[in-house]
């Protein structure tokens, strides 16, 4: 059961409040465990702590709209969490913004007929088979079908939940090559997924089709969908503002650059790690050697004439 005492000590959400658009500063924070649920709007909520970012949204009739699901491990203390928090158990939509463990750890438990699981089709195609990734000592199995996306799209649209319009879009090939995001228009809310990662250098899956330069039109998309007044929920770290995303973007920008020169001066690996494309932004985000490993790597497809 949720521990309701923890549950019930609500503080401000001080710190990072003071750089949140003004209409969404009026936020509470409920701890539940290693939980934390943020009211962002009536009926809209963000439950953090656990393995990604979770946006809620409920409809009048009490359907539950849930955006990413945490790891498989921290599931049923997530579904209590929510119930809890929404005082709904009306799990209607279940949305997998990529296929990584971190955002699909809700599709078995929540796998069934009732709930629609939705995603890119390229995320229901990575949920379905398994995965082995370069230099990891691991096999990620599909999962069972009853728990993949049972309703994909391939560009963008809408729906309806409840009163409120959802709308989507893909942002093709950047944290993976099934990422999309999720823009709740009328709470002014935007989920960007694994493009986005407020809290340290981000993974950069090119064995499943991530790629640097397109982690960059990802955050450039982002910004189009943006308005000043948008929350931005990253897939890990504090949400953020357009203008903050806009700062965002041109590190990554700048980033790519580099690395890309680099690149196409026939410079290895290594020589593109030693030079630091990314030292201006270190003592921030800490060391960035994993991360343009990655961004190196994910240059030869898209870069070298003949791969
Ligand atoms: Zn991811």
């Amino acid at each position: 059961m949720l521990n309701r005492r923890n549950f019930l000590q609500y503080s401000t959400l001080a710190g990072s409040a003071a750089l949140l658009p003004a209409a969404l500063m009026q936020t509470v924070l409920a701890q539940t465990g290693a939980l934390k649920v943020q009211t962002l709007q009536p009926n809209v909520s963000l439950v953090s702590g656990g393995a990604c970012n979770v946006l809620v949204a409920k409809a009048a009739n009490g359907d539950l709209l849930v955006v990413d699901g945490g790891l498989k491990a921290g599931a049923k203390e997530l579904r209590r969490t929510i119930e809890t928090s929404m005082g709904s158990t009306r799990f209607a939509t279940l949305i997998n913004t990529h296929w990584h463990p971190e955002q699909t750890g809700l599709n078995e438990l929540l796998g069934n007929k009732s709930t629609r699981i939705f995603a890119h089709e390229n995320t229901r195609e990575w949920l379905s088979t398994s995965i082995k990734r370069l230099l990891e000592d691991k096999v990620y199995q599909p999962l069972p079908e009853s728990a993949r996306p049972n309703d994909v799209f391939y560009n963008y649209g809408d729906f309806m939940h409840g009163a409120s319009k959802v709308e989507f879009g893909y942002l093709r090939q950047a944290h993976t090559d099934g990422d999309m995001y999720v823009y709740l228009p009328e709470a002014n809310v935007l989920h960007a997924g694994g493009v986005l990662a407020t809290d340290g250098w981000p993974f950069l899956d090119w064995w499943t089709g991530g790629w640097m330069g397109g982690l960059v039109d990802g955050m450039e998309t982002l910004l189009s969908i943006a308005n000043n007044g948008t929350l931005i929920i990253p897939a890990t770290g504090q949400p953020i503002t357009r203008a903050e995303l806009q700062v965002q973007r041109d590190m990554y920008a700048k980033i790519f650059d580099s690395v890309r020169g680099m690149f196409q001066k026939a410079n290895t690996v290594e020589q593109t790690v030693a030079a630091k494309p990314a030292k201006d932004w270190e003592a921030k985000y800490g060391s960035a050697d994993a991360f343009i490993t990655l961004a190196h790597w994910s240059l030869i497809p898209h870069l070298t004439p003949d791969a």
